[in-house]
């Protein structure tokens, strides 16, 4: 990552992924003025600030945060139970944003933790972790462990009469418990299956308690909006929506990674002026702008914004903003049965069309890579696509972002397809290029 400003780049500013900062450190570096700010206020006036500064939720959904929050029942949390949720299970194909902020910076998603609870009057947050992410849960654990023994958690923070706690937990270890009523069926000790929704956590989430779920970035943006005011949040975008956003590029760049830019920036610039073009020798043909559950958008579409309404007009979503690039060497069929081979493995296996829907899918890619589909195989491709793809056939997105990519695949590569039949093999085999294919 490049040095960040602290003026522009309020995600990344505090990041040190060496050795995260203290709370006096964090404190003398501008931490804590968030939540300061947020205990001299209203519930209700931070709830409408951050509703204001246009934040969206960053898991993928875009959800603006502070109408999340306006939700909650109102009661105080003496009188209700009610939970603050980190959702860090960031298992997205292609994303690892989250992983920057909990290892370098624990204590800014505690605090975006501190200031939600105080919004939504609830004294218990839990942060839940993705498994793998071992140094992340280490930091986390001791950034608890420290804020508390500082005064930042626990009873009476401060001397202000706001209570507030967290605890880490590890996920077990599958895609779908990033799903947030999979997450929170999880933290229930039971097996991760989502429930459908409505009622959403806000109302009905942890144990039937009212309940916020965001994700890490989203927390991690709320202490720089109370300390700085929604003016200034909404002055770092390009676009409408507030802030910046962690962007990324994986595949053939030649300097794949994470990078804080104004919300707004276009892949062009992310890939071109940050990520240092594509590696040579290969030209970038298709991406998929926020992880493997969104659709493909051509090259030609790489100068639009990636904001929220952008990509949407082009047929994709933001996502996670974490780009996953398409050069022309690589089999686009070989690609999408490598994503459609995660998908079909994540399937929580409670919904048939995704259960098995998706294994289906994978079978007629795998046909058709090896050299031995037909034109019936493709057809067949499109009916799943039909009937697996559309909201509300099944509890979850997740076959919905299963067949994001392939349907948006089968349109912009449907020649790939046909040569893949017409010649019985991978066309993309010996290195080929997608024009000499
Ligand atoms: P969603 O649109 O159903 O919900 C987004 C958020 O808004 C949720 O918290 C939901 O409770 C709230 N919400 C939506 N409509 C609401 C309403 N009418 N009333 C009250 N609250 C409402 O999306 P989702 O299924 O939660 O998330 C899907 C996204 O997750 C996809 O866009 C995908 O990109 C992303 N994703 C991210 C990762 C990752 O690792 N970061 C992994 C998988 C998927």
């Amino acid at each position: 990552m490049t040095t960040p400003n602290p003026e522009k780049q309020p995600l990344t500013a505090l990041v040190n992924r060496e050795a995260p900062l203290d709370p006096a450190q964090y404190e003398a570096r501008g931490g804590w003025r968030g939540i300061r700010r947020a205990l001299s206020m209203s519930p209700d006036d931070v709830i409408e600030e951050v509703k204001n500064s246009k934040l969206r939720g960053r898991g993928g959904a875009g959800f603006n945060t502070g109408l999340k929050w306006s939700f909650v029942p109102k009661e105080p949390a003496k009188d209700r139970l009610k939970y603050v949720v980190a959702n860090g299970d960031e298992m997205e194909p292609g994303t690892f944003k989250d992983r920057i902020l909990v290892e370098g910076n624990p204590l800014q998603l505690i605090e975006g933790m501190m200031i939600t609870g105080h919004a939504i009057q609830a004294d218990h947050g839990i942060i839940f972790l993705r498994g793998e992410y071992h140094l992340g849960l280490e930091r986390l654990q001791k950034a608890v462990i420290q804020a508390r023994e500082a005064g930042w958690l626990g009873k009476n923070i401060q001397g202000s009469g706001f209570d507030f706690d967290i605890h880490v937990h590890p996920s077990g270890g599958r895609y779908i418990c990033g799903e947030e009523t999979a997450l929170i069926t999880a933290l229930e000790g039971r097996r991760a299956n989502p429930r459908s929704k409505p009622p959403f956590p806000q109302v009905g989430g942890l144990w039937g308690a009212p309940t916020v779920v965001n994700n890490i970035e989203t927390f991690s943006n709320v202490p720089p909006i109370l300390a700085n005011g929604k003016e200034w949040y909404l002055g770092l975008s390009n676009c409408e929506d507030g802030g910046t956003k962690l962007y990324g590029v994986s595949g053939r760049a030649k300097n794949p990674g994470v990078f804080e830019l104004p919300l707004g920036t276009s892949l062009g610039v992310i890939l071109n002026d940050y990520a240092g073009g594509m590696q040579d020798g290969y030209k970038l043909r298709a991406f998929l702008p926020g992880g493997a559950s969104t659709a493909f958008l051509g090259a030609e579409h790489e100068n639009i914004l990636m904001d929220y309404p952008s990509p949407e007009k082009a047929g994709s979503r933001l996502g996670t903003g974490l780009a996953i690039l398409l050069d022309d060497r690589t089999c686009p069929i070989g690609m999408l049965k490598n994503l459609e081979h995660f998908f079909a493995q994540e399937s929580c296996g409670w919904c048939t069309p995704c259960r098995d829907g998706l294994p289906w899918v994978e079978r007629l890619l795998t046909v058709i890579e090896d050299g031995q589909g037909t034109q019936e195989d493709i057809d067949r491709l499109h009916d799943a696509a039909r009937m697996i793809g559309p909201m509300g056939r099944t509890f979850c997105a997740h076959a919905p972002g299963a067949i994001a990519p392939l349907s948006s695949g089968l349109t912009l590569f449907a020649e790939d397809f046909q040569r893949h039949i017409r010649q019985q093999r991978c066309t993309f085999s010996q290195g080929r290029s997608a024009e000499q294919a």
